[in-house]
């Protein structure tokens, strides 16, 4: 079988092979743009799957793990050779699928590329330390093992890029993985799945089961032979999540929310902040964890950059994504395109001037467009201040000084990412010094970071675990410690 039969009902992946679920019902992947086109269907797994794939996974890690870090890399090298030849398709069918616009889309799975090649040669590191022990007749070192079979259970805003780069890292550290993507992207998931079933991995080692989160999701939280559980999400799910995994003793790494502030300096490039403001909090539709949703403005620049910005929001051009012209595509889905709209109104109540857009859009075929907003005269006790709308929705604050502003920024459950648009070096240290954040850049909007360099938050925004670079070999491997005495 392949991943999907004639009728595109997308099938699950376990132990190497394509497989209708049990149970006989199936969820639709419909497209944002236009919810009338159907992209496929996938399994609506039942806890016998789940079952089935954990019992692969176990056993497809005894043989994972005796292979050398450098065998695994070879595969993991190849599953790249084969996402990038197929980058095209994968991007068009997230566009499709989530809305992304086809830029952004091909951006992201190019990412996933470099993610597999950056850990496939991870796979030659070091695996430990020698550490001087005070007999001198032994040898004593620490060696780092992988942990088992890991769970990996992701949202829709990433549908390539999260899954790639919580999978990979677990592969090549010697785990196996069962992933359990978002239902409404999970048809660019089993995409991506595909790749791995393409190059060739043994059987057990990558796993994909489709279903409801309440399903699949759980059932990987509460299973004991799921050693780890790692998780980007919404923070209700993700708090859920982990209290499930902490009962039983399994390790988890959550990422979560944000409401990231941008604080827009005196003495700042005044055009770099305006257009990084926009492209932060309103590229993806805002459906960005690292979204800068709240502007936070310095008094003696307020107007000029409120113009400034106005006149730029005025220009963005909303579509299908598809198009060349779009630059911003619609809501994810339905209840993310109910949401935004509930915020907008609550703004409004809560007497934050409404400034620009507000609207939905009508495009003739239904689709979740909306008009980016931008909310002026917010105040921090606000809703639309506080909470994660994950839409195109700015919020403009005004302040004196940066340490007011910095405050500000604060003054949120959330810590994922922060930037400052400043040249005055003071401001900048101290930003750096008392922003509460994980990501803290400077003259450069809120966003991730390389795939190379540590990503996670602060506060309500992650269990403090870090993803990426050299911070992944930590969730995903435990140590030995080897005293050796001949
Ligand atoms: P979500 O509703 O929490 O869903 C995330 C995943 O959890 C999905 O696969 C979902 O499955 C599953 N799930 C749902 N209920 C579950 C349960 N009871 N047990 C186990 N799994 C369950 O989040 P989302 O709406 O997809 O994504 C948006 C959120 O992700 C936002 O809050 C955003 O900030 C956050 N995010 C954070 C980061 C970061 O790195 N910090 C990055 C991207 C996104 P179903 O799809 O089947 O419901």
């Amino acid at each position: 079988m392949s991943v999907t039969t004639e009728t595109q009902n997308y099938l699950n992946y376990i132990n190497g092979k394509w497989s209708e679920s049990e149970s006989s019902e199936q969820l639709k992947s419909t497209s944002p743009a236009n919810p009338e086109e159907v992209l496929g269907h996938v399994q609506a797994s039942t806890k016998q799957d789940l079952e089935r794939a954990v019992a692969a996974a176990k056993e497809g890690q005894k043989k994972w793990k005796k292979l050398s870090g450098a065998e695994r890399g070879n595969l993991l090298f190849k599953v790249a050779d084969i996402l990038e030849n197929n980058i095209e398709e994968i991007a068009e069918t997230m566009t499709r699928e989530m809305g992304k616009t086809l830029p952004e889309a091909k951006g992201e799975t190019n990412r996933g590329v470099a993610i597999l090649r950056y850990y496939a040669g991870e796979g030659m590191r070091k695996e430990g330390d020698v550490i001087p022990s005070t007999d001198s007749s032994a040898l004593m070192f620490s060696k780092r093992v992988p942990l088992g079979v890991v769970g990996v259970i992701t949202p829709w805003n990433f549908p390539v890029a999260i899954p790639l780069w919580k999978m990979v890292p677990a592969l090549i550290y010697g785990n196996t993985v069962i992933l359990k993507p978002a239902t409404e992207a999970s048809v660019t998931a089993a995409k991506v799945i595909e790749c791995f079933d393409k190059a060739g991995l043994p059987e057990g080692v990558v796993n994909f089961v489709t279903g409801k989160g309440s399903v699949i999701g759980q059932g990987l939280a509460e299973h004991k032979d799921v050693t780890a559980v790692t998780f980007t999400g919404s923070n209700a799910t993700g708090n859920h999540i982990g209290q499930t995994v902490a009962a039983r003793g399994g390790k988890y790494q959550l990422e979560m929310g944000g409401k990231n502030p941008l604080i827009v300096a005196d003495d700042c490039d005044l055009d770099l902040a305006v257009d990084a403001a926009i492209s932060g909090g309103l590229k993806s539709t805002g459906q960005k964890c690292t979204c800068s949703s709240r502007v936070i403005v310095q008094a003696g620049v307020y107007d000029k950059f409120k113009q400034k910005l106005l006149e730029k929001v005025s220009e963005i051009n909303v579509g299908d994504g598809l198009e060349a012209q779009s630059w911003m595509g619609p809501c994810a889905n339905k209840e993310q395109y109910e949401t935004v709209q509930k915020y907008i109104e609550i703004g409004q109540k809560e007497g934050a001037a409404l400034v620009y857009g507000g609207h939905t859009i009508d495009n003739g075929t239904n689709g979740y467009y909306i008009e980016p907003t931008v909310f002026d005269e917010v105040s921090t006790t606000m809703k639309i201040a506080q909470e994660e709308i994950f839409g195109p929705v700015l919020a403009l604050m005004k302040v004196e000084t940066i340490e007011e502003a910095i405050e500000l920024a604060n003054d949120v459950d959330f810590g994922l990412s922060a930037s400052i648009f400043s040249k005055n070096i003071d401001h900048i240290l101290s930003f750096i010094d008392d922003i509460e954040a994980g990501l803290v850049r400077i003259n450069s909007e809120t966003a991730g970071v390389e795939l190379q360099a540590p990503f996670g938050g602060m506060k309500a925004s992650s269990s403090y675990s870090r993803e990426q670079g050299e911070a992944a070999k930590e969730f995903f491997t435990t140590m030995k410690t080897v005293f050796l005495k001949g």
